[in-house]
């Protein structure tokens, strides 16, 4: 069967790496980058509002300090209930260091793991049982970590579509990884399931459908950034921009129920029938 989960990084708005810094910065606006949180909360509420409307359960990663600041204006509880939250850091961290050049030691990490989940529990009454991290930035390490803590699934890798089948694997620590997927468009070049590019104006909602056509068997994870409908790389959108940007989102849901995907969370994948795929 073909299925699909529509997945949500809940983030600080237009998040960047810190060189040095452990915590995440947005893109400069004006000249300033400490991080902003309005654009992740207006799209949130915005992307929810198109799941409902659809009867599609959607997965959310939220990253803790965001999620406090949006529950400041919404009830997290209420907006997200019947949708899956799971967990995408505490301050958007990059825990492998990458990108700030700040490795973290496998006890600062579970740190984080165990704040974040802790603040997540607190604003939605449910313990995360997914991760994404920050960038997809993971390792081993970090799995093992994730396992240790009797979490379900990491879902920051990318895998190749291959035999015309996507969908989780077990790692060797015991934990699931639920990739994303990476296929060809139309010319043959690369397309991730992650929907950012469609966002930024470069991809098109048939470009993502030609993506879910080239799997017959397993799981699809299609993400996006809960700020992407609302604001850009280039800057915030004004309201029609906003509108088309959502209703690109909402062309390539539509479409994908027409052609019969079911939409899953990533918890009841991972945690249910997994072993049938
Ligand atoms: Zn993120």
């Amino acid at each position: 069967m073909r299925r699909t989960a529509f997945t949500v990084d809940v983030d600080r708005d237009v998040n960047v790496p810190l060189p040095g810094k452990r915590t995440a910065g947005s893109a400069p606006r004006d000249g300033d980058g400490s991080p902003r949180f309005s654009s992740s909360a207006r799209g949130l509420i915005l992307l929810v509002e198109l799941l409902d409307e659809l009867g599609i359960r959607g997965t959310f990663f939220l990253e803790a300090e965001a999620a406090q600041h949006i529950a400041a204006e919404v009830d997290l509880r209420r907006l997200l209930r019947g949708h899956e939250v799971a967990s995408h850091g505490l301050s958007h961290e990059d825990l492998t260091g990458a990108s700030t050049g700040l490795p973290f030691t496998d006890a600062e990490r579970g740190d984080v793991i165990d704040r974040a989940a802790k603040v997540i529990q607190g604003l939605t009454g449910r313990p995360p049982r997914g991760f994404r991290a920050p960038y997809q930035h993971a390792d081993d390490a970090l799995y093992k970590l994730l396992a240790g803590r009797g979490y379900l699934y990491d879902s920051s890798a990318t895998d190749d579509i291959a035999g015309r089948w996507i969908g989780p694997r077990a790692l060797p620590c015991g934990l699931i990884e639920a990739p994303l997927a990476r296929g060809t468009d139309v010319r043959g070049k690369h397309i991730h399931s992650y929907l950012w590019p469609m966002h930024e104006g470069k991809r098109r909602p048939d470009d993502y459908l030609h993506l879910l056509d080239q799997y017959d068997d397993g799981l699809m994870v299609l993400a996006t950034h809960s700020w992407h409908v609302v604001e850009t790389f280039a800057g915030p959108l004004d309201e029609l921009q906003v509108e088309a940007n959502l209703n690109a989102v909402k062309a390539v849901l539509e479409k994908a129920l027409e052609r019969g995907l079911k939409f899953v969370t990533l918890e009841e994948h991972v945690g249910g029938d997994r072993h049938g795929e």
